[in-house]
């Protein structure tokens, strides 16, 4: 028999997690599906949340792996080899690790009253039906959170990504010992640039829990046939870290921009489905919760007032749309920072700037 729910949501990472609990929080029926026993359990990611997440999320305290009060910029070029720039939040960013954050994330949505399928994979979406491997379920609304590679976008009219559109990005999670962690890069997080590593990408090393998260992103369109691992490898070696390997991951990240519509007909899409994720640098974390807090009230009001669902693709718009404008610019500015050779010496510029440790800006968006 056909079970039948207010919402299915496909995906349970950040954005469908985020979805389910504010449906569930509205009094609709949800069922939430992930591909994987629980989300996070393949997701590759640096693990950095924005301050707006531990500001505005109860999270329980084994979540977070370490408290991160600013952000150290590194730039290698010819003229000026060496050139960093350090910045101070005005609220506490944080590192965790995927299998737990999206677990956790989860976990709230289950409290406040969604089912959750684990190991359920969603084949196809045909009108109000979600065909999966474990039968067929039917809902009002069926909502994509089913990141870069969404088959409820492709259900909606949405082609696959271009390459141009994508980043690839891996990332190693490797040990080192809590005081090592603290004397060489203290509680921030380091992005690198460096253009003989790579171009169009950045190299980075988050601190966690006895940890480091390093990895590399790269626009997919000038890798050049270059390996990611491997430069990751050899960005280890210059770096002098040589801990143990405990995992890696790898994936893609669009970087260009919310798609073009996120809702038709009975469904939506939400976070790396839509395009959601910040194309300056590909943070996606905080888009998602964000836009899937807009999605989950506005399934609510579709399914108990009759409000169109279309509301949805309006009202995130409104709110936050902005946010892409500034992004997109601060793109374009450091693809041309980097072709005209600027990124070192702009760092430098930067750090003789008396206001530099100020980034209270960013913790308050
Ligand atoms: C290497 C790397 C590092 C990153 N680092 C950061 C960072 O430090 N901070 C940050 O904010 N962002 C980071 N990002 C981006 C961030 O990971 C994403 O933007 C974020 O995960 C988007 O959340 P989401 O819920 O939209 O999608 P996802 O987290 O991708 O979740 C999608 C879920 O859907 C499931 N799924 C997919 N297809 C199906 C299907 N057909 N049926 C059932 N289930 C399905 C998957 O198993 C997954 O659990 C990074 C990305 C990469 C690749």
């Amino acid at each position: 028999m056909t079970k039948k729910y207010d919402v299915i949501i496909v995906g349970a990472g950040p954005a469908g997690s985020t979805t389910a609990r504010a449906a569930a929080e509205n009094g609709l029926k949800v069922l939430m599906i992930d591909k994987d026993s629980f989300a996070g359990e393949n997701t590759a990611c640096a693990g950095g949340l924005a301050p707006f997440i531990p500001a505005n999320y109860r999270l329980k305290k084994d979540v977070i792996m370490r408290y991160i009060d600013g952000a150290v910029l590194v730039a290698r070029g010819k003229i000026i080899q060496n050139a960093k720039v350090d910045f101070k939040f005005s609220k506490p960013a944080a590192t965790t690790r995927r299998i737990y954050f999206d677990r956790h994330l989860a976990d709230i949505a289950v409290e406040k009253g969604a089912e959750y399928m684990g190991k359920t994979l969603a084949k196809e979406v045909r009108g109000n039906e979600v065909h999966t491997t474990k039968g067929v379920f039917k809902a009002k609304v069926i909502v994509g959170a089913d990141g870069p590679s969404s088959i409820v976008a492709k259900a909606m009219g949405h082609p696959p990504w271009k390459p141009e559109e994508l980043a690839l990005a891996v990332a190693y999670e490797v040990s080192m010992p809590n005081e090592e962690i603290e004397e060489r890069f203290g509680n921030s997080i380091w992005l690198y640039f460096d253009k003989e590593l790579i171009q169009h990408g950045y190299a980075w090393v988050f601190p966690g829990n006895n940890m480091l998260n390093v990895g590399l992103a790269c626009m997919q369109t000038h890798l050049n046939g270059k390996n990611l691992q491997k430069l990751t490898d050899r960005f280890m070696k210059q770096e002098n870290i040589n801990g143990k390997i405990l995992t890696f991951k790898g994936g893609a990240l669009p970087m260009c921009g919310p798609r073009k519509y996120t809702a038709k007909g009975n469904m939506l899409i939400v976070g790396d489905a839509a395009g959601h994720t910040g194309p300056a640098i590909g943070e996606g974390i905080r888009y998602a919760m964000k836009m899937g807090e807009v999605a989950g009230r506005c399934c609510a009001s579709h399914v108990k007032l009759g409000a169109p669902l279309e509301n949805y693709d309006r009202e995130w718009r409104k709110k936050y749309y902005w946010m892409y404008r500034v992004e997109k610019w601060g793109q374009k500015f450091e693809f041309f920072a980097e072709r005209a050779n600027l990124v070192p010496i702009g760092l430098k510029l930067l750090s003789l700037n008396p206001f530099r440790h100020d980034a209270s800006w960013w913790t308050e968006i």
